[in-house]
C-alpha cells in the first residue's frame, strides 16, 4: 500500500512539471498549422489558378490561397482550442471547413521549452489569435515568392506574446537540392528560432519599406531619415525577417494600410529579440479582441537604434497620420 502511494505521487508530481502550458500548446500548434498553410501556398500556385478577386482595388487583392489557408489556420486552431478568439484578415462566408484542410499535429520542440512563469496560467478565453493568410498577396501573384509568409500572431492582455511566421519559399532560387520553407517563431521571454539573428551592418542606415503601397508621403518620411539606400518589398512579414536577419536597419511605412493581422506576428518576434515596432509617432500597437484592425498611423520597426529612427521623424508626417 506505502509503495503504491508514493510512486502514485511521484508519478502526478512528474506529470505536472511537464504538461505544457495552454501558450505553449497554442504556439506548437500554430507551429504546425503555419507548415500546412505553406504547402497550401506551393500547392495553389502550382496548379497555375490563384483564382485572383479585387478587394479595395487592384492593390488588395485575395487568392484561393488566402481563401483556402485562412479556413486551414482558423478550423485548425478552433478545433483544438475552442475558447480561443481567432481573428483572420478574409472576410469568408460561413461553410463547413474539409478534413484535408485540417492540420492536428504540433511541434514537439515547442512543446519542451519553458513557459515564462508570467503567462503559465493563460487560459483560452484569455488569447486573441490574428490570422494573415498569406502575407504579400500582390507579390505572389506577381511570382516574387520569397515576399511571402503566412502570419500567426498570438496576443494576451492586448499584448502580442507569441507569433509564428512561415516563409514558404525560403530558399525558392538556391536551386533543386535546397529545402524550401522555413517557419520562425517566438515568444516573449524565450526567444525566437528558425532563423540566425543578424544585426545590419553598423553606421549605415538601410530602410525597408512598401513596394506596392507606396505615397509621396511614405517616400517623403524616408527621405527624411538620409538613408544610405532602401529596399522596396512586399509584406510586413518579410519585413521583419529582414531587420532579423541584417539586411535592413528600420522598416518604415508612414501610412495606413497595415493591419492587426499584419503586426502581431512580427511584432511578437521582434520583440522577442530585443527589437522595437510602434506606429510612426511611438504608440505600441494593441491587441485585444475589440480593438479596430487598420494600424492608421503606419508602422516604425527596428531591431536596434529604433529610437534614433523614431527621432528622425518629421512633425509634418506625424501630422498626417492620426492614430
Ligand atoms: P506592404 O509593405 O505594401 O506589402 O504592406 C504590408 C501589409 O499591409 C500587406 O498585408 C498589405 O496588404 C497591407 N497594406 C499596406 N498598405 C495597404 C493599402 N494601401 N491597402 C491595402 N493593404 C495595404
Ligand atoms: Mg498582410
Ligand atoms: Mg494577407
Amino acid at each position: 500500500m506505502i509503495l503504491l502511494r508514493t510512486r502514485k505521487k511521484t508519478e502526478g508530481a512528474f506529470s505536472m512539471a511537464s504538461s505544457p502550458t495552454l501558450l505553449m500548446r497554442v504556439v506548437a500548434s500554430a507551429y504546425s498549422v503555419a507548415e500546412k498553410a505553406a504547402r497550401i501556398v506551393r500547392n495553389v500556385m502550382a496548379t497555375g489558378d490563384l483564382g485572383i478577386v479585387e478587394k479595395c482595388g487592384a492593390n488588395d487583392l485575395q487568392t484561393k490561397a488566402d481563401r483556402l489557408v485562412q479556413m486551414s489556420i482558423c478550423a485548425s486552431l478552433a478545433r483544438k482550442f475552442p475558447k480561443v478568439t481567432i481573428i483572420g484578415e478574409e472576410e469568408l462566408p460561413p461553410h463547413d471547413v474539409s478534413e484535408e484542410l485540417i492540420e492536428d499535429g504540433h511541434c514537439e520542440e515547442i512543446l519542451k521549452k519553458t513557459c515564462p512563469p508570467q503567462y503559465a496560467g493563460i487560459k483560452e478565453e484569455e488569447l486573441v489569435v490574428w490570422v494573415d493568410p498569406l502575407d504579400g498577396t500582390k507579390e505572389y501573384t506577381e511570382g516574387l515568392l520569397d515576399h511571402v509568409t503566412v502570419l500567426i500572431g498570438i496576443a494576451y492582455g492586448g499584448k502580442a506574446i507569441a507569433g509564428v511566421i512561415n516563409q514558404p519559399y525560403y530558399n525558392y532560387e538556391a536551386g533543386a537540392d535546397a529545402v524550401l520553407g522555413r517557419t520562425i517563431w517566438g515568444v516573449l521571454g524565450i526567444g525566437a528560432f528558425g532563423f540566425e539573428l543578424t544585426e545590419a551592418p553598423a553606421g549605415k542606415h538601410i530602410i525597408v519599406t512598401t513596394r506596392s503601397h507606396s505615397s509621396t508621403l511614405v517616400n517623403d518620411c524616408i527621405s527624411a531619415l538620409n538613408p544610405d539606400s532602401v529596399i522596396r518589398v512586399g509584406g510586413a512579414g518579410n519585413k521583419i525577417i529582414q531587420l532579423i536577419e541584417g539586411k535592413a536597419s528600420a522598416y518604415v511605412f508612414a501610412s495606413p494600410g497595415c493591419k492587426k493581422w499584419d503586426t502581431c506576428a512580427p511584432e511578437a518576434i521582434l520583440h522577442a529579440v530585443g527589437g522595437k515596432i510602434t506606429d510612426i509617432h511611438g504608440n505600441s500597437f494593441h491587441y485585444n479582441k475589440e480593438v479596430k484592425h487598420m494600424n492608421s498611423a503606419g508602422v516604425l520597426a527596428a531591431l536596434r537604434n529604433y529610437d534614433y529612427y523614431a527621432s528622425c521623424i518629421p512633425n509634418t508626417v506625424k501630422q498626417s497620420l492620426v492614430p
